[in-house]
């Protein structure tokens, strides 16, 4: 007798097959109503406009999919050992839908997962996505403290160099393993920044909606100049976006306006004690 064991591609085809159709559901379901993460600063409200319009430009892949199911089973995970308040509420706000991860009488946490190398602070874009999606959910509930709790699954690394062949990292001894940091946010009841949140949400909201019932992209603001190296290199709508859709004088105004969270004096940060 002989053990025998080869690759199986037929299971690990079905198992992908099922996860792209709860994909596609999922994104289909959320397509219809406008949600906070639609309008954040850094997800590039042409992008979304994008989005909506021409879905099939946005191919899903096995990567998209991937992450999909590590952003769900971490939130699931979490959500229940927390074992507080409603796990995904629904509110809404002025036509606009937001769903904190957890929402309990006094406190909005918000769970992440990232495969960043790096840990994320204030500097960080991701960071601040992060901070965004958190301020515009106390701003709507008028509740007063938060948590953003990012869940890291790689080690710390640091980049030396890329060149054709690829990118090149080195792993520090005393760099940090995979591991939680928590980050607790605290927005006054009668801080002047929950007016200018909310100005900023409503403003972005009004201006998607119209774009999308008007069919026209050119009056959204391509994203923000600091963000365009990151965000459009890889953007599926590059052309289109870059070279054959307009963009009007207001809007190019607004994509150059500088972020709230910039504001001297309006975020008090201290860096993560090791
Ligand atoms: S190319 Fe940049 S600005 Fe244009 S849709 Fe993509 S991310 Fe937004």
């Amino acid at each position: 007798m002989t053990i025998v064991i080869r690759s199986d591609q037929d299971f690990t085809t079905l198992l992908q097959s099922s996860l792209r159709a709860r994909y596609e559901k999922r994104r289909r379901t959320e397509d219809e109503a406008v949600h906070v993460s639609d309008i954040l600063p850094s997800s590039c409200l042409r992008k979304q406009y994008y989005g909506r319009k021409f879905p099939d430009y946005e191919m899903i892949t096995d990567e998209s999919i991937h992450h999909f199911i590590r952003g769900e089973s971490s939130e699931f995970v979490i959500t229940d050992l927390a074992n507080m308040g409603v796990a995904q509420a629904d509110l809404e706000f002025d036509g606009l839908i937001a769903h904190p991860d957890i929402l309990d009488r006094d406190v909005i946490i918000e769970l992440k997962d990232t495969q960043s190398t790096v840990r994320l602070d204030i500097t960080d874009q991701r960071f601040r996505s992060y901070l965004r999606q958190l301020l515009y959910y106390l701003t709507i509930t008028g509740i007063e403290k938060g948590i953003i709790s990012i869940r890291y699954s790689n080690r710390e690394m640091r980049w030396i160099k890329s060149d054709e062949k690829g990118d090149y990292f080195f792993r520090p001894f005393d760099g940090k393993g995979p591991r939680i940091e928590s980050w607790s946010v605290l927005l006054p009841k009668d801080d002047i920044a929950r007016e200018l949140l909310k100005n900023e949400m409503i403003r972005r909201k009004n201006l998607f909606v119209k774009a999308l019932n008007q069919n026209d992209v050119s009056i959204l603001p391509r994203i923000n100049r600091n963000l365009r190296n990151s965000k459009c290199m890889h953007c599926v709508f590059y052309d289109k976006c870059m070279n054959v859709d307009g963009e009007t004088d207001l809007a190019a105004k607004m994509a150059d306006e500088i972020d709230l969270l910039d504001i001297p004096g309006l975020v008090d940060f201290k860096p993560f004690l090791k």
